[in-house]
């Protein structure tokens, strides 16, 4: 036995439990999905049950019918449920990041941040939600209008692994205090951290009103297409997307759909260039292995700067970047999460350098790195031409082209011309003509002088064009997807003794 396995096994090797209306199930669904760790490939981190499609239709019904009485509670008292709940989780329930470096690989120092995360979020949530929720009277000469935000019903929250418990607090958190009931479904890739916390915050609320299933896609398929979901909040990849907004369509459900991006950071000529800018880049596109919806995917730099930019690049990578187990201090890279996505990414690098792109490669790796992990070197990729797969599509990985530009409406076009169209950057010291180059980008979200996690803001709303998805997260926006509009009109002429013209036939004039 490996010292990775000891470890593991004394600390892990857990079981975790469906959680439907108030306890934890255990799955009927076939057995339970083991997860191994890609830092070693083979170590069963833990494992989650597997429900069957009768579970999912229980957890279901049983959120419907919590959610009636949800609703009901003022919005004020709920917000301090969901608050309270959360933080209680995080206080007494042992949650940290340790567990996401394991079972998905990001370092444990960045993972520890997702439950800071969704406490922060449910603080930032908690007033704008009652906000959100209150009620409008207009009265005036046209009558009287009351004007309802009403909470959708049962949401199905669909989430990937990248980030297990930022997604999941970014659905679950606006959505229970704006009167929701919830069933989580969260990816087999990362399923432990964010089922136990998930469950723990559940446990501390009515039951019914959170529900967290395990398995695989029959599980959703089976949640998206139950005709009680009120509103799928997925956030995936583009593939599933259609997958879900298929079945959502025959129900004629709604979707918020946080997908993927290929975002552009564009350097103009009078950007800060030096080592800090460099530094930047790097974390923008490296942060979790470069698995992030919203890292730098392609890098824009004036031809005159290119090569210059590229040994910059090189250097601050080699002064950042660090391989090695997730759970060591200092290393800020781990491996990619799990054979296929290393497998297509070496691919991706192999490709690259058949059409010519010169591969550099990037960062310290740790000598002792446990065998049969999912390690992947990160790279930067010069001159490729933007027909290549590395430019045109979302690589999610390590690798990173760099592309040089002739003219600024050139890079802006570039930067616009792929079917994605979540975030991207603008870097220039002059702060007036950063923002007008931003207003020319097609995306949901654009950073100045930083990018990725380091620009997020949580008033500002994030979310996609194209094929990057719709609907968004954060901000008032995050909130609101969450609110149906009701309004209830009382015109003056429909009242009793008044002339009535809105009800009558409009008569010829003679
Ligand atoms: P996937 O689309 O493969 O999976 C996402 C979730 O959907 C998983 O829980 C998956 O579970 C589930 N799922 C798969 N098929 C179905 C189905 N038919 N019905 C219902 N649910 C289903 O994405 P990844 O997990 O690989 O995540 C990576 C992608 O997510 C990237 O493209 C990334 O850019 C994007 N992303 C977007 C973000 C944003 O905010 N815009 C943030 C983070 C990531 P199962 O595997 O069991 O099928």
């Amino acid at each position: 036995m490996t010292v990775i396995d000891t470890l593991y096994l004394e600390h892990y090797c857990m079981h975790i439990d469906a959680f439907i209306n108030g306890r934890s199930t255990p799955g009927e669904g076939g057995g339970p999905v083991a997860r191994r760790s890609p830092i070693d490939g083979v170590t069963v981190v833990g494992t989650v049950a597997s429900v069957s499609p009768e579970q999912v239709r229980e957890a279901i019904g049983a959120a419907e019918e919590a959610q009636r009485d949800w609703a009901l509670v003022p919005v004020s008292e709920r917000v301090e449920r969901v608050r309270t709940a959360i933080a209680d989780a995080i206080a007494d329930g042992g949650h940290d990041g340790l567990l996401i470096a394991a079972e998905m690989g990001k370092p444990a120092r960045e993972a520890d941040g997702e439950f800071a995360f969704a406490q922060r979020y449910a603080d930032f949530c908690a007033p704008r939600a009652v906000e959100a929720c209150a009620e409008q009277l207009v009265d005036d000469e046209e009558g009287t209008l009351l004007r309802l935000a009403e909470p959708m019903g049962v949401v199905a929250a669909i989430t990937p692994w990248n980030a297990p418990v930022i997604l999941a607090a970014l659905k679950i958190i606006p959505a229970l205090m704006t009167g929701n009931a919830v069933v989580l479904k969260p990816s087999p890739l990362a399923p432990l951290a964010v089922s136990a916390f998930v469950a723990d915050i559940a446990a501390r609320l009515p039951a019914g009103l959170l529900n967290v299933l395990g398995g695989g896609p029959d599980v959703g398929e089976a949640l998206v297409s139950d005709p009680r979901i009120a509103l799928v909040s997925f956030t995936g990849g583009p593939a599933t997307a259609r997958a879900i907004g298929a079945a959502a369509a025959r129900t004629i459900t709604p979707t918020v759909m946080e997908l993927g991006g290929n975002d552009a950071a564009i350097l103009l000529d009078d950007a800060d260039w030096g080592p800090e800018l460099a530094e930047r880049i790097v974390f923008g596109a490296f942060l979790t292995s470069g698995q992030v919806c919203m890292a730098i995917k392609r890098v824009l730099v004036p031809r005159d700067r290119h090569d210059a930019f590229v040994a910059e690049l090189v250097a601050a990578a080699a002064r950042v970047l660090r391989v090695g187990d997730p759970r060591s201090d200092g290393v800020t890279m781990g491996p990619v999460v799990d054979a296929a996505a290393r497998t297509r990414l070496e691919a991706l690098i192999a490709s690259s350098r058949a059409a010519g792109g010169m591969v550099h490669e990037l960062g310290e790796v740790d000598a002792d790195l446990p065998e049969g992990g999912h390690w992947l070197r990160p790279v930067l990729v010069s001159g490729l031409g933007d027909d290549h797969e590395l430019v045109r599509e979302e690589q999610f990985g390590p690798v990173l082209p760099i592309l040089a530009y002739d003219d600024l409406d050139e890079a802006v076009r570039r930067a616009n011309g792929v079917d994605h169209g979540l975030a991207s950057s603008v870097w220039s010291v002059d702060e007036h003509r950063a923002m007008q180059v931003a207003r020319r980008l097609r995306a949901g979200f654009t950073f100045i002088n930083c990018a990725n996690r380091a620009g997020v803001s949580l008033r500002a709303p994030m979310g996609g064009r194209g094929i990057s998805g719709h609907g968004r997260e954060f901000g008032d926006l995050g909130i609101a997807e969450y609110l149906q509009s009701h309004s209830v009109n009382y015109p003056r002429t429909a009242r009793p003794g008044s002339i009535m013209v809105a009800n009558r036939y409009p008569v010829a004039a003679s």
